[in-house]
This record gives structure tokens, sequence and C-alpha cells, in this order.
């Protein structure tokens, strides 16, 4: 079992060895314990939470809690961190902010005016239009690229001057699979960190930092938290440098921080991840081979399947399954993409990723010009149904889209 590599919380300095069950557990274990502590005054199993906003400060004027306000630290915070972190095996630890985005635009914010980045062409388009839109303003320069062709990759380092690589793999909403371990090389050997939105893959199936990475990075609104109801996100860094520190005062200085009661409802998620994590897999896995067969489906894009162009690679580098995401590409084009949305019963027509219920999603009318995504295009994300229950309704839904655009004139 790997030894864990958590940082320092505030449950670390319980004295009774028995408040934590130490090293040599699997990451199922542990996370299934939220790391395990034992709450040293009253002896909870689930940690309590932490809701102060202000400490009091000791009478020769130190802190010796090491908490004085909430706005940069967090108790539950802390405990919520601690338990990515071992997933991950972060040597940094993690922190969490109120959003993925807050996460992802404090890596970009972190540089120097003048740095220059490349970014894939394909990613989540919000993060996309802000590196169009706001990473200008603030005197970066941003290239984006197809990052899963490695040629391409290599030949818009500009060495010394780029100092970030970000890649997101399975990449949203075509899935395609960067290599990790390549670009962590290219990036590296142009003097550049880089930072994975893993998002898709979850530190159950992918650990970019044990492929080269420098900081992992994950909407923790999607499986991380899995229900819903959370909007939260993380990185997670391989080391403790003055980047990472300037990435924490980014974080403490502007304010970012998760709120405690979201921390709180994102610690008792992480409980059930690896469980979570397996079945989705499983079930999308499960879809993309039914729908793969589909007459009215004409592509399935999913990295667990044997012809997808990302297979290879993905096979090599994630483990355990190929993530909960998919898209189909439907027979008859785009009216048919969105008559199918229409239709189903089981799936819910909505936005976003990752809960325990399955969504569907016509996501060129989101992403609007310039995406490139195909209007024909839905994503499914598969929550933990009976994947046969998910296959009729949408097999039913297709049928009856198609069905529909034959009546229609013209
Ligand atoms: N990265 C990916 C892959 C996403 O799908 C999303 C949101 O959909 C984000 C980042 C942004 O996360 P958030 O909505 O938590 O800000």
């Amino acid at each position: 079992m790997p030894q864990l590599n958590a940082p320092e919380t505030a449950a670390g300095q319980d004295s009774e060895p028995e408040n934590r069950p130490g090293t040599g557990f699997s990451k199922r274990s542990l996370a299934a314990q939220a790391m395990g502590r034992i709450d040293p005054v009253t002896r909870a199993v689930v940690p309590p939470l932490h809701v102060s906003t202000t400490f009091l400060r000791d009478p020769d004027n130190a802190y010796s809690s090491g908490f004085s306000y909430a706005r940069p630290d967090n108790a539950t915070v802390r405990e919520a961190e601690s338990v990515i972190a071992m997933l991950e095996e972060a040597g940094a630890g993690a922190y969490l902010f109120g959003s993925g985005m807050a996460a992802a635009t404090a890596v970009f914010t972190a540089l120097e005016p003048g740095n220059h980045v490349v970014a894939p062409k394909l990613m989540y388009w919000g993060l996309r239009r802000w590196l169009r839109e706001e990473a200008p303003r603030r005197a970066l320069a941003v290239d984006f690229v197809d990052a899963d062709d490695l040629g391409a990759l290599r030949a818009a380092m500009r060495p010394g001057r780029t100092r970030l690589v970000w890649i997101e793999t399975p990449g949203n909403p075509l899935w395609t699979i960067t290599d990790i371990a390549a670009a962590a090389d290219i990036a590296h050997a142009a003097g550049a960190r880089l930072a994975v939105d893993s998002t898709a893959a979850s530190p159950i199936h992918s650990r970019p930092l044990d492929l080269g990475a420098d900081i992992v990075m994950h909407s923790a609104t999607k499986i991380l938290n899995g229900h819903s109801d959370v909007v939260a996100g993380v990185l997670a860094g391989a080391r403790a440098d003055a980047f990472w520190d300037r990435i924490g005062a980014i974080r403490a200085n502007g304010g970012a921080i998760l709120g405690p009661f979201e921390a709180y409802l994102l610690m008792r998620s992480l409980r059930t991840l690896p469980l979570r994590a397996a079945a989705q897999a499983a079930g999308a896995l499960d879809l993309a081979e039914r729908l793969k067969a589909h007459a009215l489906v004409a592509g399935v894009l999913y990295p667990g399947l044997p012809d997808d162009p990302g297979h290879a690679v993905a096979a090599r580098q994630m483990r355990g399954g190929f993530g909960y995401m998919l898209s189909i590409r439907v027979a008859g084009g785009e009216a048919a993409a969105i008559g199918t949305a229409a239709r189903v019963r089981l799936w819910k027509r909505a936005t976003s990723l990752g809960g325990v219920e399955s969504l569907i999603e016509h996501r060129a009318s989101v992403e609007g010009t310039g995406t490139p995504c195909p209007p024909d295009l839905l994503r499914l994300s598969t929550g933990i149904e009976d994947p046969a229950d998910l296959y009729a309704d949408l097999d039913a839904a297709l049928r009856a889209a198609h069905a529909e655009a034959g009546r229609t004139p013209g």
C-alpha cells in the first residue's frame, strides 16, 4: 500500500494514535471513513462541522491552534482536502475552492504577466472562454492546440516563455485522451508546469501526479461530490514549492475558499466515491457498447471502446475504468439529437455531470458558436441507475425522435 502523503491537518495534531487508522489501508477503506479521524473531544466518528469565522487568540498573542480567521483556512475544509490529497497521493496536499472555475483560474492567476500558456482546443467551454477573454487582460499569452496530438503540443512550446501547459483528459465533450506522461515531458523540457483537469476521470480512474503532472484539478461539483448539490473545485499539487504557495495565497487573499457546509457535504460524498466511480464507469461502458450497435446512433465517443482513437493511451494511463462520461452522435443530425433529448423519461435533460442521476444534454446548444462540438452530439453523464433502464429509455427516445422526423415534412 502506498504511504499516504496527506498534508498536516487539524486532525494530524491529535495526540492519541487511535484517532487515525494510520498507513497500510487501501484508499477505499480510508475514503469510507473520511480518513478515519476520531474527534478527540467527543470521540465522534463523524468529524464536527466547523462554522466559526474567528478563533480565540492565546494570552501570549499567538494562535496556537493554527486558526485565526475563516477566509484563509477552515478545519472542515482541511478534512475534505486530506481525503482528496490521499486519493491523488498529492505531496503538497490539496486546496478546495468555491467552484471548479475558481480552482482552475487560480492556477492561471498565479502566473506572471507575459507568461505563455498552452491549452487544448477541446476543453471545458467555460474555461476556454475565460482563457480567451480574461487571460489576455492579465497579459497572459494563450495558444490553443489539439493536445492529443503530441507533435502539435511540442510545436506550441516557447521554451523559456511557456510556463504552463493545461490539458483536460478525457476532454469534455468529445472525451479525447491526452497522453499525460508525454505531455509532462514536453512541458518540463520547455521549463513549464503541467496541470491536468481530471474531472471526467476522477481520482479513482486516473492519477495524473503519478504520471508526471505538477497539478491536478477537479470540478468537485461533479463526481467527487456526486449528488448535484454542491459547487466546488479542488487543486492537488505534486510538491509544495513557491508556485503552489502562491496559489494558496491567491485563494486566501482573494477569499476563494470553499465554505464549511459545502466541504462537509463533499466529505460525506467522498466516502462513497470509489464505489460510485466504479459503478458509473461500468454503466458508461455498458451503455457505450450497446449504443455502438444502435441503428440510430452514428457514433459513440468513449475511450473505453477498443476502437476509440484514445483507447490505447487511456488503457495505459487509466485504471479500473474509463470514467462516467460518453457522448453519442445521433443519426439524423441536430433535430434528431434535440428530439431524442426531449423524449427521455429516466435520463434528466440538464447540464453538469458526475451525479448519481444520469444527465443528457445537447451540448452544442450550450457552447454556442465556435464550439468544436458537432450539432448532432448528445452528452451523457452516467449515474448509478440500472444501465438496462438507461439504455431502454434512450432507445425509446431515439426511435420516437426518428419516427417524428419521418413524419415532419421537408
Ligand atoms: N472542468 C470540467 C471538465 C467541467 O465539466 C466543469 C464544469 O462543468 C468545470 C471544469 C468547471 O467547474 P465548476 O462548474 O465547478 O466551476
